[in-house]
């Protein structure tokens, strides 16, 4: 299994290593090249402006989006989740545009808006585990066939839709592999079909 994390900005280097301990091969992605042969991708927190902007000029905005609608798995963190929602609170043009949630940027504020909570989210693991949050966005609404995995504070900060995991948090800078881990199992489900 080939894991792509895409590496045009952002927090791609943290998922990598994430993946190595978990000992899934990952596999970084600049290119529409480097789209082929992967089982699955991550899209990393970052700035998701500028992560939108380089998909446009390297051409890749329209392959991703139709390889995540054809079914392959894809999972957002943080400014990932705001590339994957079809709709972004206050902006008239979404990124990939691929995922029934409407998203709402730096939704806890621009500079105090970092925190981290402890949360069990059932469907991922029976353990508490540690979210980060970094200028986060959270989900003000999700359409029909959305599952909500998780709410803090009445905000929605982790859904699921089909192939497609997205999380306002950064599992990727904590200790817990949980979410690594089911995302894994996300894309075993996906090839078993
Ligand atoms: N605030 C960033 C954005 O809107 C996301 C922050 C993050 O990924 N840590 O793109």
């Amino acid at each position: 299994m080939i894991i792509g994390v895409l590496a045009l900005q952002g927090a791609f280097r943290e998922h990598m290593k994430c993946l190595k301990k978990i000992g899934i091969h990952g596999k970084l992605v600049k290119s529409n090249k480097d789209l082929e042969g992967i089982d699955g991708i991550i899209l990393p927190g970052g700035e998701s402006t500028a992560m939108g902007k380089l998909l446009v000029d390297f051409n890749m905005k329209e392959n991703l989006s139709n390889k995540i609608k054809n079914g392959l798995p894809a999972w957002g963190t943080c400014a990932g989740m705001i590339l994957l929602a079809k709709k972004i609170d206050g902006e008239n043009k979404a990124h990939l545009g691929v995922m029934d949630i409407d998203v709402k940027r730096n939704a806890y504020g621009r500079q105090l808006g970092s925190f981290s909570t402890e949360k069990i989210i059932p469907e991922i693991s029976d353990e508490p585990i540690e979210l980060v949050f970094i200028r986060a966005p959270y989900i003000n609404s999700v359409n029909n066939g959305v599952d909500i995995l998780c709410e803090v504070d009445g905000n929605i900060v982790a859904a699921k839709q089909r192939n497609i995991l997205v999380t306002s948090f950064h599992p990727e800078l904590t200790e817990n592999r949980a979410f690594h881990r089911y995302f894994v199992k996300m894309i075993k489900n996906n090839k078993s079909v």
